[in-house]
């Protein structure tokens, strides 16, 4: 019986393409989460990970402050004194979100900044924590926690953009 032999080696081989195809998409797709666009502004498309994932993609303090609304210690952030010339971009999904050009040294001991990169690029919320109202910050894109935004902040826009390090990582401009 020849032709039942041709049939499972068929059979077998659109298997083994099926497969290669589905793997190719998977490393396209994560290719694409570590391409870093710093002019991107948000365009709705939201981006969905299971928990899993994102502690797979994250370090143990990542995941911490920016899936489960965490806080790093004051001063303790690595770009808090950063004075690079750049965009600081989400550590989650890379969406732009502060320019170097509105980083000021508020004194908190968290990376601040007094105006954001595009408002489509943050979204906020208010929630009520133990010191009172606050409004909560986080990235329209992955959804995930930023740190919060006070009125406390310097001119022009009297706000104060008060961000975990741990959120953000900063793309250089290039001269
Ligand atoms: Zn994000």
């Amino acid at each position: 019986m020849p032709w039942i032999i041709c049939f499972l080696i068929a059979f077998g081989l659109s298997l083994t393409s099926c497969g290669t195809a589905v793997k190719g998409q998977e490393a396209s797709k994560m290719a694409n989460d570590s391409l870093i666009d710093p002019q991107l502004i948000f365009d709705g498309k939201t981006i969905e990970k299971s928990e899993a994932e994102w502690q797979n993609q994250l370090t143990e303090l990542e995941y911490k402050i920016l899936r489960q609304k965490g806080t790093e210690r004051a001063f303790t952030g690595a770009l808090l004194d950063n004075k690079k010339t750049g965009t600081y971009c989400c550590k989650a999904c890379a969406l732009p979100l502060f320019k170097s050009a509105h980083k000021f040294d508020s004194g908190s001991g968290w990376p601040s900044f007094w105006d954001i990169f595009d408002p489509k690029n943050i979204e906020a919320q208010e929630e009520y924590g133990w010191t009172g109202k606050q409004i909560e910050i986080h990235c329209p894109r992955c959804k995930s926690h930023l740190g919060h935004v006070f009125d406390d902040g310097p001119k022009p826009t009297g706000l104060r953009y008060c961000i975990n390090s741990a959120c953000l990582q900063f793309v250089e401009q290039k001269k």
